[in-house]
């Protein structure tokens, strides 16, 4: 079983790899962004909550996000198939990540590795302001991008130091052409 964490600033390419990385190794993407964004548009109640915080870029709620996820991972594992796991946008901050390794436990699973997209910061504005042009997202503009990336570096950063002192993290550059990125990102996997 391969599962994987994918990690890294908004914008840093976690939703664009992830597509790549589960076709290769026949992986279950989920990504809690889309999770949420999913809610949104079916009018839970769920997602009304969520789109509050959302849209002012702060993180939804810790025990909301570990529910969704909880609830995604029971219903898609029943037609399994797949060889493992990756996870996009989550954990977000330490009590994620200490609740993912329940979540893994009771799911019968063990996390393999967490791969950390790097990527500078003017080239992360750029992006999300561009992604805003057609995304239709209500936090792709500059002001919630700002928020968002204070928001990565108090509460998500420190989740990288949880998995180095597990011996689990690896950092990849994620400058250059999406194919380059993914070219790094198979050469760590192919290392486990
Ligand atoms: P990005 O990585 O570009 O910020 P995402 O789609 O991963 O985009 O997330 C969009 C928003 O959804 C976040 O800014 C946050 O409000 C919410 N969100 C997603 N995942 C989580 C999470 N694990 N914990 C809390 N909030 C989350």
């Amino acid at each position: 079983m391969l599962n994987i964490i994918i990690c890294g600033a908004p914008g840093s390419g976690k939703g664009t790899q992830s597509a790549l990385i589960k076709d290769k190794y026949n992986l279950l993407h989920l990504s809690t962004g889309d999770l949420l964004r999913a809610e949104i548009a079916a009018k839970s109640d769920l997602g009304r909550v969520a789109e509050s915080y959302i849209a002012n870029g702060q993180l939804v709620p810790d025990s909301m996000i570990i529910d969704i996820l909880d609830k995604a991972i029971s219903e898609r594992e029943a037609a399994d198939t797949y060889n493992g796991l990756i996870l996009d946008g989550f954990p977000r901050t330490v009590a994620q990540a200490e609740a993912l390794e329940g979540l893994l436990k009771k799911h019968g699973k063990e996390l393999s590795v967490l791969l950390d997209l790097a990527v500078d910061e003017a080239e992360l504005v750029d992006r999300l302001i561009k992604r805003g042009q057609t995304s239709g997202r209500s936090d792709d503009n500059l002001e919630t991008i700002k928020k968002r990336l204070d928001v990565y570096h108090e509460k998500t950063e420190p989740v990288n130091d949880y998995y180095k002192k597990q011996g689990k993290y690896v950092a990849i550059p994620g400058m250059g052409s999406i194919d380059e990125i993914f070219g790094r990102i198979c050469e760590a996997i192919e290392k486990l």
